[in-house]
């Protein structure tokens, strides 16, 4: 797939979590936006001269280091950086700031396990999602390497197929728009629009 089927698969990928995440967790709903740094890098195997491309790098090996790594991270971050940051805010926030004490209690969430859940959920589902949309052409991948040399393809498509990849990245943005749509205040602002429209043409 080339890159704007990917980044479109992504968006689709995405927007169901920030359903999920945005109206109570906006924090948590940022940092799974990282899943759009982590998906990019299995195709990094055409810079590496000792990665054949769409080999090694495109497995569920991969999906499990790289989420390793960045579950490690997770927790690192969770220690010194979130944690701290919240109590900090939470000290900083007692004359009444409502809006520094509401991100202290945010950031409160995002403790070093959780943190570390988090780091290897983006991780290996940014690499997954790669997969899946690699996986939707033909040439396929090989997702047992290097165990297996099965191979997966979905479908008879070209990654350079125009109407796929534009396509996706439509469907992909039309996700994130009905989602914001929904799941913030804005679903607010469309009802009384809605509700005005209605009542002008009744
Ligand atoms: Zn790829």
């Amino acid at each position: 797939m080339h890159r704007r089927g990917h980044i479109g698969l992504t968006l689709l990928g995405i927007s169901p979590v920030l359903y999920v995440l945005l109206p109570e967790k906006p924090l948590l709903a940022v940092l799974a936006l990282g899943v759009f740094v982590i998906e990019p890098l299995p195709d990094y195997d055409n810079r590496l001269r000792w990665l054949e491309h769409r080999k090694t790098s495109h497995s569920l090996v991969m999906a499990a280091f790289v989420g390793g790594i960045c579950s490690g991270l997770g927790w690192v971050l969770g220690q010194h950086i979130t944690l701290p940051l919240a109590s900090l805010l939470s000290a900083a926030a007692a004359h009444d700031q409502a809006i520094i004490a509401q991100l202290a209690d945010q950031l409160a969430l995002l403790d070093p396990a959780t943190m570390s859940l988090i780091g290897g959920t983006i991780g290996a589902g940014g690499v997954l999602l790669h997969l899946l949309a690699d996986a939707m052409t033909v040439n396929g991948i090989q997702p047992f390497l290097p165990f297996s040399r099965i191979r997966v393809s979905f479908s008879s498509l070209y990654s350079d197929n125009p109407i796929v990849n534009v396509g996706l990245l439509v469907l992909g943005w039309l996700a994130v728009l009905v989602v914001s749509i929904l799941a913030t205040p804005l679903s607010d602002l469309a009802a009384q629009i809605g509700g005005f429209l209605y009542s002008t043409i009744g």
